[in-house]
């Protein structure tokens, strides 16, 4: 059989999946690179524990390389042209052919974009934002919060209201909650609006139970950090005493310069199969517009939510069909749309939402009762997800596993 090169841009969360699970079913004879901007990965879903002060930066980040399998290869570089007609990437640190390409490229933070956005705001979307908003948090006896989602969409539609949650029970544990208002923003007319409003009301309540002021509908259109003020279309202007925001997220350039992207810079592809236009290209993850069934109208497009979990099952379907085609088998596994969430709201509880996120006519998400087993299973998956392959790695998988049968949940693994 003819030797092959799968090279996997971006070692996130989908790129770490799909290069290892490649590892695990091809030869040796097959080469499987890595192309990777960043030395350190870092567990975005622990990035509210840094923020509110249960994890060190230390404990939620490792190396890329402690994460890959042995055979797989780490070129650590920037991804800057794809050159689809030649099949080749040219990168910061060389140019690579490739039989099969895997963009994994994740969305990037565009704080820029608003102005006065980039100098007011605090964020835990980021491993250092998080790292600095824990010491503004606990610097802070009191005032106007405003967590605000600057624009749709935004990776982990959970993320905003697990963070006011949290960041509600930090102050309930200094016992100052009384002494600070918490306001969350937003442009969505309720939470997580893709689960649909049975889903997106008990968030609402969860919220509201823990005092969060919620305000929907909210655009955000500029910061004046002078006045510390935030201006929203058509709505009222709020002041702030810290202003936390979700920044506006976008595709990386050198997707939207290939000519892979839709006209919002994201990758349309095959909602089974990831496959983009080029028959060799496949595209997981973040960097992905795959459009809902029933909840998507062109006007206001509603699209498979940002997740990890997803790219994580999505890379798992990607290496497989690549592997068997490189096989010479039929590409039997197809991306199906399960997905779920675990909802931290504090006190070391969190909710689980979980369903089919491409069922017709329209996705079935249910959200189970709040608990302290949710929050239990996130902590086991982050342990899981930052042990090196080996012995550790797959016991812990063992209990994820075991875990999952006793909730009657899926257990995403690979
Ligand atoms: C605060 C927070 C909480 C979250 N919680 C959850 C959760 O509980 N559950 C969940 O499912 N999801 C959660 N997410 C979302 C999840 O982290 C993302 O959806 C997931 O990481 C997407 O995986 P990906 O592989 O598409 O992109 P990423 O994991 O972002 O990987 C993209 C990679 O590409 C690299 N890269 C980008 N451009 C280049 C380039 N030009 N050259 C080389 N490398 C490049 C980046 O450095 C990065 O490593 C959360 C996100 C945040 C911010």
């Amino acid at each position: 059989m003819q030797s092959k090169t799968i090279v996997v841009l971006g070692g996130g969360v989908g790129g770490l999946v799909a290069a290892n699970e490649l590892r695990r079913r091809l030869s040796r004879d097959h080469r499987i690179m890595i192309v990777e901007k960043n030395s350190q990965h870092a567990f975005a879903p622990s990035f509210l524990w840094l923020m509110t002060g249960e994890r060190r930066p230390e404990e939620i980040s490792r190396d890329v390389q402690q994460l890959v399998l042995k055979g797989v290869e780490l070129l650590h570089g920037e991804a800057l042209r794809i050159d689809l007609a030649a099949h080749r990437v040219e990168t910061s640190a060389g140019s690579l052919t490739y039989d099969f390409l895997v963009v994994a490229l994740g969305a990037e933070l565009a704080p820029d974009s608003i102005p006065g956005l980039a100098e007011s705001a605090q964020t835990f979307y980021t491993f250092d934002g998080a790292a600095k908003l824990r010491n503004v948090l606990r610097d802070l006896n009191g005032g106007k919060i405003a967590i605000v989602v600057a624009s749709l969409p935004f990776k982990c539609p959970a993320a905003p209201y697990e963070g006011a949650m949290l960041i509600a029970d930090l102050f309930n544990k200094r016992g100052l909650r009384n002494k600070v208002d918490i306001h969350l923003f937003t442009p969505e007319p309720l939470p997580m609006p893709v689960a649909g409003p049975e889903l997106g009301n008990a968030v609402r309540k969860a919220v509201e139970d823990r005092s969060v002021i919620f305000h929907p509908l909210q655009k955000l259109t500029e910061v004046n950090p002078a006045t510390r003020t935030i201006s929203f279309e058509g709505k009222e202007p709020f002041v702030y005493d810290l202003l936390i925001a979700v920044p506006p997220h976008r595709s990386p350039l050198v997707v939207r310069e290939a000519g892979l992207a839709n006209q919002g810079g994201w990758v349309p592809v095959d909602s089974a199969t990831l496959a983009t236009r080029d028959e060799n290209v496949y595209a997981i993850g973040d960097i992905t517009a795959i459009p809902l069934p029933g909840r998507w109208k062109p006007d206001v497009p509603m699209m498979l939510p940002k997740a990890g979990v997803f790219a994580h099952a999505q890379a798992l379907v990607v290496a497989r069909r690549i592997a068997d085609r490189i096989s010479g088998k039929e590409a039997g596994d197809k991306f199906s749309g399960e997905g779920y969430c675990m909802l931290e709201a504090g006190g070391h509880l969190a909710g689980f939402a979980s369903g089919q996120f491409l069922a017709e006519p329209s996705p079935q998400i249910k959200l189970r009762q709040i608990g302290r087993s949710w929050h239990l299973g996130k902590v086991l998956f982050e342990k899981w997800w930052l042990a090196t392959p080996g012995v550790k790695k797959e016991s812990l998988q063992l209990l994820m596993e075991l875990g999952a049968k006793v909730l009657r949940i899926p257990a995403a693994l690979g």
